[in-house]
């Protein structure tokens, strides 16, 4: 394990450059054109794949088009639609309810500091980050699944918890990298680092990697 902030800022600065490289482009996988369809987007995508939720959520905004709307949906007809994302009714009533929070505490707006996206049902610090990151381009580190293994295997953190990830890589990657690095690990993390089977040799970061080959 690379042990001073000062190797490890290092470290996270090649990680950055080398994918970059790999992955000029860094984007969200979730569709959505606003900050809210992303929001819902994302609570959506908790244990399901982010494939599934682009399926499902163009009926989702066709039919409830704003925040007002999806605030008085009924239940029966949110759970329908979103069924086949896992976790329907819970993540159906989260929605609804987010909704009502966003109308009547945020103006309709999903806001930006952390605190506040705490506050509304179903959001946790990922989404949350996402949205700082995504929205308002602020320094977030979105401690998803990826990026907890890749920065493990890679050796910038020795924790899995999401909230000790987040705040060792926040401490270590520079801060207008923050955001796009996290994306580039979903990348990276779907096409060669895999859970299962990474593919150390063909990966652009085996050089510096803690694990390669291991
Ligand atoms: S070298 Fe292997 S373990 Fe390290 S990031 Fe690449 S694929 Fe993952």
């Amino acid at each position: 394990m690379t042990n001073s902030i000062e190797e490890k800022t290092l470290l996270g600065r090649r990680i950055v450059k080398a994918l970059e490289e790999a992955y000029p482009e860094a984007v969200c996988s979730l569709n959505f054109s606003k900050p809210w369809q992303l929001l819902f987007a994302t609570r959506l995508a908790a244990q399901c794949t982010d494939a599934r939720v682009n399926m499902v959520t163009p009926e989702l905004y066709s039919r409830y088009p704003t925040v007002k709307d999806l605030a008085e949906a009924e239940l029966a007809d949110v759970c329908e639609i979103i069924r086949s994302c896992g976790l329907y009714r819970t993540k159906a009533e989260q929605l609804i309810a987010g909704a009502r929070v966003l109308l009547t505490e945020f103006g309709g707006e999903v806001p930006r500091e952390m605190e506040d996206l705490l506050r509304i049902p179903g959001i946790g610090r990922k989404t949350a980050n996402l949205i700082r990151g995504d929205v308002y381009g602020l320094p977030a580190v979105v401690a998803d699944t990826h990026c907890i293994r890749l920065s493990g295997r890679l050796g910038l953190t020795e924790h899995k918890d999401p909230t000790r990830v987040e705040r060792d890589l926040a401490a270590v990657i520079d801060p207008e990298k923050q955001n796009d690095l996290c994306h580039r690990f979903v990348m990276h993390g779907r096409e060669v680092c895999t859970a299962r089977a990474p593919a150390c040799g063909k990966c652009v970061l085996a050089e510096f990697c803690l694990s390669a080959n291991k």
